[in-house]
């Protein structure tokens, strides 16, 4: 099976595409139900915590006095930063009310879906937090029970991953762009990065190089990164014509 490098950044159940919103006032109040977002009720199926499935049994207002400590500090910082944005002139609408905050707490009940006799368990959310919806007819990882792809499987990717890159990196030939591994001609522009070649040391100093080009920005970005944290701080652009081809 190959994942697409995509769900390997961020995670994303293959078999639904549906965004549930909490039914909580003022959360996503003009909704449209579609197959692309919901409005969770008791009974829906969610994907929550380690890519696990649970039906939602009740999901209630947390009263302002028995919020948890995070959320009082994070209302805190937040009206601070508002205060600080309406004394610097900014046009910040309606004082925002604690108890229609976005970010309030509530508590979210759910059980296992697999477990419809087990007691539920209680957790104080974000009232604008979103879930992944499930099917009635969901499907599970045979060996791990989680929501696939499971953590199993994008593990495996990413190494696979890694080692078709490390193939791929390796077959590139020297003064060749090391991200698509194609020729750099005179006539096109490219990024050098003077020092060790940190992915092809075999190659020698000074032989990492990239085409300047959008297709391989994503190659010279993370050698980028990489080489700045080794310390390294200039680079050189290669601008066409450099070999001696000024035609
Ligand atoms: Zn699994
Ligand atoms: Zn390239």
């Amino acid at each position: 099976m190959r994942i697409p490098l995509h769900v390997l950044r961020q995670w994303r159940p293959d078999q639904t595409r549906k965004t549930g919103y909490l039914p909580i006032d003022g959360i996503a109040p003009h909704l449209n139900e579609s197959d692309y977002s919901t409005r969770i009720r008791p009974g829906t199926i969610i994907v929550f915590g380690e890519r696990r499935a649970h039906e939602v049994i009740d999901v209630q207002e947390r009263p302002l006095d028995l919020w948890p400590d995070l959320f009082n500090r994070e209302w805190d910082r937040y009206t601070t930063w508002w205060a600080e944005q309406v004394l610097a002139g900014h046009d910040m609408g309606n004082q925002p009310e604690k108890s229609t905050w976005e970010h309030r707490p509530v508590v979210l009940s759910v059980r296992a879906a697999d477990q419809p006799t087990a007691k539920p368990n209680h957790y104080a959310i974000r009232a604008g937090r979103t879930f992944y919806v499930l099917p009635e007819h969901y499907s599970v990882c045979r060996l791990c029970n989680e929501i696939p792809p499971c953590t199993h499987a994008t593990t495996e990717a990413q190494v696979e991953h890694a080692v078709r890159r490390t193939d791929e990196l390796m077959a590139i030939p020297a003064g060749a762009c090391l991200f698509c591994g194609q020729a750099i001609t005179s006539r096109m522009n490219a990024t050098r990065f003077p020092g060790p070649n940190l992915w092809r040391p075999d190659l020698g100093n000074d032989s990492a190089v990239f085409h300047a080009r959008r297709a391989c920005e994503e190659g010279a970005d993370s050698y980028r990164r990489q080489w700045q944290d080794k310390g390294h701080s200039e680079l050189q652009a290669e601008l066409p014509g450099a070999a001696g081809d000024d035609s």
